[in-house]
């Protein structure tokens, strides 16, 4: 069956990487939301705080959630707290992100009577409009948080494009947007508050400009948006399962769903109990991408189906049980998302709960 494997070794490395790019009061804030990017959030999130993270990060609730029930006491950043999560967000004492009034009132509504500083996260929209106040709402912003029972812990703002080449015009204006915003909302409050801009790719590519905290996930497991970062950090995730059957096909016959693939000549082909309820995409079929068995390396034939995939080993020496690597250390989850014009994110955040994940300490 496949199997997920999780080097704990390789996280470690790349925290102390990113580490080092860091000046020594600056946070690194390692971000575990989609069960730490497809692997195990626990895991990494109780290997990451005995090593001294402070901060964890996730997107939803839910998640937050899930790492307090796995015994995470460390202050816990939200980045997109719903309205309907606010309740559970409290009970969990989660850190939310605020990004509009409404929330603010009503998790303030939320919270007991003798609650005074409960502590909140302001996120400012820079220029990649999805989420966050607008830069001109901060003085009424600041003037409404003062009449409320909070305590604002950090303001921060994304950029949308860190791993492109510098000079960058559009991140450039977000970067001092953001550097305005936090001149004035100084000029507002006398608090300590927090600063942060940078993710994974923006810590490599904009290290002036990593504030108080850097936020990073994709870091954390091997990558940085850029085959010459990725070089300095290890994939963590390694990807494997073994042949089911081996079946020779004749000259002409099809493989797979609906005519995917046609034998120019007698082919042999293995079928992989792996399929796109499993993560591989059908993107992956039609011998866009290969799989390696020991050195040997077979594409993909016909259309992904669900829960098996077939590979083309008329050429090589394989048997059935065989051990096959989609990608590892050696062949990592980038260079093979991108044979699906994919990306790392979508396939690792992708492999589906099937998939068995073993820790590696
Ligand atoms: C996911 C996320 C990050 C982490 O980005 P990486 O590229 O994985 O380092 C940082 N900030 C926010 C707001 C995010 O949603």
């Amino acid at each position: 069956m496949p199997k997920l494997t999780l080097y704990a070794s390789h996280l470690l490395h790349n925290y102390q990487v990113l580490k080092q790019k860091l000046h020594t009061n600056t946070q690194l804030i390692p971000v575990v939301k989609a069960n730490a990017y497809g692997s195990l959030a626990p895991q990494v999130a109780h290997t990451l705080t005995e090593v001294g993270a402070e901060y964890l990060a996730v997107a939803f609730v839910e998640e937050g959630i899930a790492l307090r029930q796995a015994g995470i006491d460390n202050p816990i950043l939200v980045f997109y707290p719903q309205r309907e999560q606010l309740k559970a967000l409290v009970e969990a004492r989660l850190e939310p992100a605020i990004y509009r009034f409404s929330d603010l009132r009503l998790l303030s509504e939320l919270l007991p009577p003798t609650e005074r500083y409960y502590p909140i996260h302001l996120k400012f929209n820079t220029g990649l409009n999805r989420l966050g106040f607008s830069t001109a709402e901060v003085e009424s912003l600041m003037d409404e948080l003062g009449k409320m029972p909070f305590l604002l812990k950090s303001v921060y703002s994304h950029l949308g494009a860190t791993e492109d080449p510098r000079p960058q015009p559009y991140i450039d204006r977000q970067l001092e947007l953001f550097c305005e915003l936090k001149d004035r909302i100084e000029a507002k409050i006398s608090t300590p508050v927090t600063y942060h801009i940078l993710n994974t790719s923006g810590l490599f590519n904009y290290p002036e400009f990593q504030m108080d905290a850097v936020r990073s996930g994709i870091g954390l497991h091997g990558f940085a948006n850029q085959p010459q970062w990725d070089l300095q950090l290890k994939p963590v995730a390694e990807l494997k399962t073994s042949i089911a059957q081996i079946i020779d096909v004749p000259k002409g016959d099809h493989v797979g769903y609906n005519f995917g693939w046609q034998a120019q000549r007698k082919s042999r082909i293995a079928t992989l109990p792996i399929g796109h309820a499993d993560g591989i995409g059908r993107y992956f079929g039609k011998g866009k991408a290969q799989v390696s068995i020991g050195d040997q390396k077979a594409p993909i034939v016909g259309n992904v189906c669900m829960d098996l995939l077939m590979i083309d080993i008329t050429d090589l020496n394989v048997h059935e049980g065989d051990e096959v690597c989609f990608f590892g250390p050696d062949f990592s989850a980038a260079q093979w998302a991108e044979k699906g014009q994919t990306i790392a994110y979508e396939l690792l955040t992708g492999i589906g709960s099937r998939v068995t994940r073993v820790w590696k300490p």
